[in-house]
């Protein structure tokens, strides 16, 4: 575990920091930023591996002693920063997990690794003192800073640190990232792939998560039922939605593919490009029963009330203008 063939994309990343040990040039402060579930700590722990390995190669060996005791959890040089009394990293947390810490001659190894969590979620106070330490680093001394959004980090901070943005994966990559590593089926792992916006955390989250099927399965339901009640069962729907509150981008992202997918099964009956592939039968059934034009008019409403409702629109009011136009009057 824990090294750099092992991490699926980041590539650019990886190739600049294996460049920087070819030619010893390690920066003492790093910012890894990039979204929840992209990575960034599995990215400096192999980092920090293989900055320690006692092979002093590009990758970690994972078998000398030093990333041997990293495996095991419990390396001496590498110590991960975290905050202690409250949700954001205070000034006491800086000054003892780093800055009274720092100045200790690493214990046995090259260098002495801080990984701080959730860095940008340090006090303004705290990040003053951290600059101390940036400003003069002893030798041996690396900080990597998580973060998810770089801007809340001091210019000063900024300045003296080299950044490193994750971005997003591609499809295929969290397609196959699934299949291969979860040892999900094809169209299972198609399905998350589409919906996890290059975030292999994400995509991880919802094969472990029964929430999305439960939402996907609603999905299909209410599209099923649209042009078979009457008004007052649409706004029932519409009480229904409401649980979805907090998800409700997702749940219309669904309600979308959906769509899309009546779309193309309409023009190219059953193809490859399907999404919810294990619905095609639904989907034959659904396409035979509503018009291109239709299709359409559902896709643009769908997207109206999305745009709507990431502007703060009122929810109800959004939503049952959606399943207003989404039947067929
Ligand atoms: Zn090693």
């Amino acid at each position: 575990m824990y090294t750099f063939k092992e991490i699926i994309g980041h590539q650019d990343i990886i190739h600049h920091m294996q460049n920087s040990i070819t030619h010893k040039k390690i920066s003492h402060a790093y910012i890894i930023d990039g979204e929840e579930g992209m990575g960034k700590k599995t990215l400096a722990f192999t980092l920090a591996k293989t900055l320690q390995c006692m092979e002093a190669g590009i990758d970690s060996c994972n078998h000398c002693i030093s990333c041997q005791t990293f495996d095991s959890g419990n390396h001496p040089d590498v110590i991960l920063v975290q905050a202690t009394k409250r949700k954001t990293i205070g000034v006491d947390d800086i000054r003892t997990q780093i800055q009274q810490d720092i100045d200790i001659k690493p214990y046995q190894y090259r260098y002495k690794i801080y990984i701080v969590e959730n860095a940008d979620t340090m006090t303004l106070q705290a990040q003053n003192a951290l600059l101390k330490t940036l400003e003069e680093p002893p030798d041996y001394g690396i900080i990597f800073l998580l973060s998810s959004n770089y801007n809340r980090f001091l210019p000063t901070i900024l300045s003296r640190c080299a950044i490193l943005k994750l971005k997003s994966l591609s499809f295929h990559q969290v397609q196959d990232y699934l299949i291969k590593k979860v040892q999900i089926p094809d169209y299972q792992a198609k399905l998350y792939a589409s919906f996890a916006q290059g975030n292999i955390g994400k995509a991880q989250e919802m094969t472990a998560d029964s929430t999305f099927i439960m939402m996907r399965d609603q999905v299909i339901q209410w599209a099923n039922q649209i042009n078979k009640i009457d008004l007052v069962s649409l706004f029932e729907m519409e009480k229904e939605f409401e649980k979805y509150k907090d998800n409700i981008q997702e749940v219309l992202d669904i309600f979308y593919t959906w769509y899309r997918d009546l779309l193309l099964i309409k023009q190219l009956g059953e193809n490859p490009y399907i999404i919810h592939q294990d619905q095609v039968k639904i989907l034959l059934k659904q396409a035979h029963g509503i018009s291109y034009n239709r299709i359409g008019q559902c896709l643009d409403s769908i997207m109206m009330a999305k745009d709507q409702l990431s502007k703060n629109a009122n929810f109800q009011l959004t939503i049952e203008m959606m399943l207003l136009k989404l039947k067929e009057s």
